[in-house]
């Protein structure tokens, strides 16, 4: 990947992270609130249509359970909130499915704004806050490295990328005076003025090969 591509990959990773990071703040609180809530939310009583262990991250599992219900009349399949279940290894979440099976009735609580958010055991789950402050703390951090990886990696780029010119412009045998990249010491170069051939002196001081110094 070339300096400037690399820098702008850092850069999409860093702001997408950041605004993770803002979008937890913002509604982390948000549904905190409106957990704490649900303590005082109705109930119904509802059952498992599907119960089944799903992916929560690396070598995290979670269950995937859909309840069905009816509120005023209305059906209702929802699954419980990512954050109100448990998150565990392959064979704690396989128990934890185990016993909750197809066809279960349960109790589910349900914000009557909204009665397809459901919990099933009202309240803030603990460790949620401290689950968002984290995610807000890996997430910004993460961001910030990489915005700083984004800025080291122009700033190289743009250094790299800086043409180094000789102290001293070399004259050709016409008179044309010109500006010659460092690379090009001792190098076979064509001037622009006349079109004719020489060698670029191997060292500024150098006075030979066709170029001369005023
Ligand atoms: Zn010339």
């Amino acid at each position: 990947m070339s300096g400037k591509g690399a820098a702008v990959f850092c850069l999409v990773i860093a702001c997408s992270s950041l605004l993770c990071a803002v979008a937890i703040m913002v509604l982390g609180p948000r549904t905190a609130a409106r957990l704490a809530e649900s303590t005082e939310w109705p109930t119904t009583e509802g059952s498992i249509t599907a119960s089944k262990r799903a992916v929560a991250g690396r070598f995290r599992w979670r269950p995937s359970i859909v309840y069905e219900y009816t509120v005023g009349g209305v059906e209702y399949k929802s699954e419980c909130q990512p954050y109100s279940v448990p998150t565990g290894t392959k064979d704690e979440i396989d128990a934890y499915v185990a016993r909750n099976p197809v066809g279960k009735s349960v109790t589910v609580w349900y914000d009557p704004d909204d009665p397809r958010f459901i919990v099933l055991e009202p309240g803030v789950p603990e460790g949620f806050r401290r689950q968002q402050i984290a995610g807000v703390i890996v997430l910004g951090a993460f961001g910030l490295v990489m915005l700083l990886g984004a800025w080291t990696k122009s700033a190289q780029h743009a250094s790299t990328s800086k043409v180094q010119f000789l102290p001293e412009p070399v004259t050709c045998a016409c008179g044309k005076m010109m500006k010659v990249p460092v690379s090009f010491q001792g190098k076979m170069a064509k001037c622009p003025g006349c079109g004719k051939a020489f060698v670029v002196p191997a060292a500024p001081t150098a006075d030979e090969g066709g170029a001369t110094k005023p």
